[in-house]
């Protein structure tokens, strides 16, 4: 274990003081099942703290995004758009349902959905009478996307919207939780997110109904009959009563969470402040973020060593940093889907990619080691 604690990683699990209670709660009234009340009160906690109407916990946020967009009826041979600049998971269940994306770029300054972009591939789509069944709106690293902007143009089109909030639960859009923008929001609990269950995910929405039938179908789809009798394909999708029983516990301190990756944020800004060529994502005037990852451009202009030098580098220290995420539209995977970027001929999240890092940003990243990454990357860079 010793190897593990001097690690300093990217974003590792973060447990408060409630978690083992809860366990043990589970534990003492054998709810150790797919079923019991954790669940339920982890549904309702989360259904509150972003303010809407229901919720449903599931086995991941990918599991999340799948019953969403089957909620709204995406199929065999439909269109969906969705953020490019994103982790792969925002895309997939598109074609796990038969489905095709089409890739939009980001805005420069939140480096989430361009709606200059999403304009323009919503009246290609209408020119091409292929008009999508919805859109994957993907909040990065702890920020909102524009919702104001991107639901004007979703509404004119009469698009519904699932807002992808895996990374930004605890972040605010004008005053109101990140989660509660589109027809249905989806958070993530797996290892790294900002709070945890190990593994789990999270679907919030306003519409009771559809919650239902995703619930419905995320444990097996059986009839209301006293016997085993499907009439609908359903999945192994549901969170289990313990894994809940943590979130319940994380999600007491998810609010310190929120404070201490923004500290860690602060230290950064701090620690590189003299210095020409770093530029820190931006915290959008629209909302507040959590600062799930810091995360930067370096200007290839000013400062000579690329991005996959300085993960070198810090991984010779023990020390985990990575790339942002590789843009969908360049994925062996993807290759082949349409892509609209910000400017006719210039691609913010291609830019993004190049220059683009994450630093170690845990809410249990203790300042000396903080130290030891800020001073690795000085040494490495001046
Ligand atoms: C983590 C993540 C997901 C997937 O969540 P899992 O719980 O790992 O399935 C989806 N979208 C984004 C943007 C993510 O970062």
């Amino acid at each position: 274990m010793a190897h593990k604690s001097e690690r300093i990683y990217l974003s590792s699990p973060h447990m408060g003081s409630a978690e083992q209670l809860f366990i043990a709660e589970a534990f003492d009234t054998n709810w150790v099942a797919p079923v019991g009340p954790h669940i339920t009160k982890f549904e309702e906690e989360v259904a509150s703290y972003t303010g809407t109407a229901g919720a449903v916990a599931l086995t991941s946020g990918t599991a999340a995004i799948h019953l969403a967009l089957r909620a709204l009826e995406v199929g065999v041979g439909d269109i969906v758009f969705c953020s490019t600049f994103t982790f792969v998971a925002s895309a997939n269940p598109i074609v796990y349902l038969g489905a095709e994306p089409v890739f939009i770029d980001s805005e420069p300054i939140s480096w989430n959905m361009s709606p200059q972009a999403l304009k323009r591939a919503f009246e290609a789509a209408q020119k091409n009478s292929a008009m999508p069944k919805a859109v994957v709106v993907v909040n990065l690293y702890g920020q909102s996307a524009d919702y104001d902007e991107i639901t004007k143009l979703c509404d004119q089109y009469n698009v519904p919207i699932v807002e992808d909030a895996a990374e930004s639960l605890g972040a605010m859009y004008k005053g109101k939780a990140s989660g509660s923008f589109g027809r249905f929001g989806i958070f993530s609990f797996n290892g790294n997110k900002i709070i945890t269950t190990s593994n789990g995910g999270m679907v919030v929405s306003d519409d009771l109904d559809a919650l239902r039938k995703i619930r419905f179908w995320s444990t097996q789809a059986k009839d209301s009959t006293k016997y085993y009798q499907h009439s609908e394909i359903g999945y192994n999708y549901r969170l289990s009563n313990v894994l809940a029983g943590i979130g319940r516990g994380q999600l007491l301190v998810l609010d310190d969470r929120v404070e201490a990756r923004r500290k860690v944020f602060k230290r950064y800004e701090e620690g590189f402040s003299g210095l020409r060529g770093i530029h820190f994502m931006e915290e959008a005037p629209f909302g507040r973020m959590t600062r799930w990852l810091t995360a930067l451009k370096l200007d290839p202009a000013i400062i000579a060593v690329s991005p996959e030098e300085i993960i070198e580098k810090l991984e010779s220290k023990n020390i985990e940093a990575r790339r942002v995420w590789k843009p969908m539209h360049r994925q062996p995977l993807y290759l082949h889907c349409n892509y609209f970027p910000h400017e006719e001929d210039g691609s913010v999240s291609d830019e993004l990619f190049n220059q683009g890092l994450c630093l170690p940003s845990g809410s249990n990243l203790s300042p000396h080691q903080q130290n030891k990454v800020i001073s690795a990357i000085l040494q490495e860079i001046i």
